[in-house]
């Protein structure tokens, strides 16, 4: 039996960043636990995720997510053990999925954790490929750009954690090419290991070049983690009625000036293109669908999950600030 702690420690933000965030903007603090209410649950998390949307949480704008507030904690995604319970519905020892990230324990109403199978795969995998950002590689491809048989897939961002599994998803699916951008030779070459038909590392020149060296006879669908230069250059690499499902524009979340690309929206006209931005949440009541399918690619070997792994809550902020500097495979977790 695990004793009850009364107090631990948490990350709160110090400031709020102008442009790239560092280890100033994010201050560890130690707190007292408050007792729980009826109907709580205590959480010892056991990794918490560190995410690229959290990077627009630091501004203090309106976005479909409040901001980070100074002086209070961070949150989002975390996993942990259950080792006190007032509540009739969640036992002492259940691993739970739940919000509270950035902190060693959580105090949190039962209904709002949910409680996972270990035994279908490894706790870390809630926060990443079973979790909400499989969910959203799932939920993109196959809805948002309502990927079919045949077609090629371009993603960007290909070695992380939503791109690696859009690729694997798409080549489950009956992709007739599936080609990958991600920032560095290794990543490159994880890439052809996972099944991407081709990759090419965005540092080595023009996207649009290497994209068509890469793609030939264009693409159908591009899967958008990047926004900018990569939107563009697959604009110009798509095929009549192509689609694009608009994830993210992860190369935008520290500018200081907007990005001037893409500059060649009028492609959507004559080629009849079809864009469509989607945020993972659209997709919660498919989750159970989602679900069961990702379980099974991840058992037969069609899915494979990567994951960086930093130690410790007190490099949590690092892992963060290098998150968004590509240091990770896969999915970036902290194990607390
Ligand atoms: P991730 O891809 O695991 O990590 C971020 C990656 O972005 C880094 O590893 C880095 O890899 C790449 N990157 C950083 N700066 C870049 C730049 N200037 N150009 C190109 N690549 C750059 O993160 P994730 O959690 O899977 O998220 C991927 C994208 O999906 C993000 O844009 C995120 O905001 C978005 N997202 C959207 C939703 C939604 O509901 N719409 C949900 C989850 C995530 P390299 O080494 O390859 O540069």
């Amino acid at each position: 039996m695990l004793s009850v702690p009364l107090r631990t420690r948490e990350i709160h933000l110090e400031s709020r960043p102008d442009g790239w965030p560092t280890p100033d903007n994010f201050k560890l603090a130690e707190v007292d636990l408050p007792v729980l209410d009826d109907g709580q649950v205590l959480v010892a998390n056991r990794y918490m995720s560190v995410d690229p949307y959290m990077r627009g949480r630091m501004n203090d704008v309106k976005s479909y997510v409040a901001p980070f507030q100074i002086d209070t904690p961070l949150d989002g995604g975390a996993v942990g053990e259950v080792i006190a319970s007032a509540s009739n519905d969640v036992a002492v020892g259940a691993t739970v999925l739940h919000g509270l990230g950035w902190r060693e324990h959580a105090v949190l109403d039962a209904g709002k954790v949910t409680v996972v199978d270990t035994s279908l795969a490894p706790e870390s995998a809630y926060l990443g490929a079973l979790g909400m950002t499989g969910l959203t590689a799932w939920g993109g491809l196959l809805h948002a750009a309502r990927f079919k048989p045949g077609d090629a897939v371009f993603v960007s961002g290909a070695a992380g954690a939503v791109g690696a599994v859009v690729g694997q998803i798409a080549k489950a699916s009956g992709a007739s090419r599936v080609i990958g951008s991600a920032g560095s030779p290794e990543k490159v070459a994880r890439l052809k290991e996972l099944g991407f038909d081709a990759a090419f590392d965005y540092h080595d020149g023009p996207v649009s070049a290497s994209l068509k060296k890469a793609a030939p006879d264009g693409i159908d669908v591009y899967f958008d983690n990047v926004g900018g230069e990569h939107l563009e250059a697959a604009l110009s690499s798509l095929n009549l009625y192509g689609r694009v499902a608009m994830c993210g524009a992860i190369s935008q979340y520290n500018s200081t000036e907007p990005s001037p690309a893409p500059r060649n929206l009028a492609l959507l006209i004559g080629k009849r293109l079809n864009v469509r931005g989607f945020l993972v949440g659209e997709y919660a009541d498919k989750s159970a669908e989602f679900a069961e399918q990702m379980a099974g690619w991840l058992a037969d070997g069609s899915v494979t999950r990567d994951e960086t792994v930093r130690e410790g809550l007190d490099q949590a902020a690092q892992a963060f600030i290098d998150l968004l500097g590509g240091a990770n495979t896969g999915k970036m977790l902290v194990k607390l």
